[in-house]
């Protein structure tokens, strides 16, 4: 990818993965991926409405989806789009978990597994420290 594009990715993203909105800052040694939102095996192209960034974690579980299950009700649903929905609208935190208000929240936090242990551990290290939730919880 163009780094000129994934540069401007990175700014758009204030440097915050766009689903869980954890800082890049807080991975200094892993540089987070820019994420196709749909992916290209879909017909997802490489350009910046198209692109989001996400952090390591989100990026690997998402992988290639672009819909899942709602748990609640077992529909298909399409993943959150950082490009056409507002965070929260469909989501919202209760302490370190992350808490899909709506079924497009549901199935975004389930299919990239955005409660397993490993991030929640992050998290609640982040939240003792008191730089966590970060300010984009609140666009
Ligand atoms: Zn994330």
């Amino acid at each position: 990818m163009d780094e000129k594009l994934a540069e401007r990715v990175r700014q758009r993203a204030d440097h915050a993965c766009e689903y869980c909105h954890m800082p890049q800052a807080y991975y200094p040694t892993v540089p987070f991926p820019i994420d196709h939102i749909i992916a290209q095996q879909h017909g997802g192209a490489t350009v910046f409405a198209n692109l989001a960034l996400s952090c390591l974690h989100d990026n690997c579980h998402k992988g290639p989806n672009i819909a899942g299950l709602d748990p609640a009700r077992r529909k298909l649903t399409r993943l959150f789009n950082p490009r056409r929905h507002k965070w929260r609208h469909h989501f919202r935190r209760d302490g370190p978990f992350l808490v899909g208000k709506t079924a497009i929240g549901r199935v975004t936090v389930g299919v990239p597994a955005m409660n397993d242990s490993a991030v929640m551990e992050v998290r609640e290290a982040l939240i003792d420290e008191g730089l966590f939730p970060p300010v984009a919880d609140t666009t």
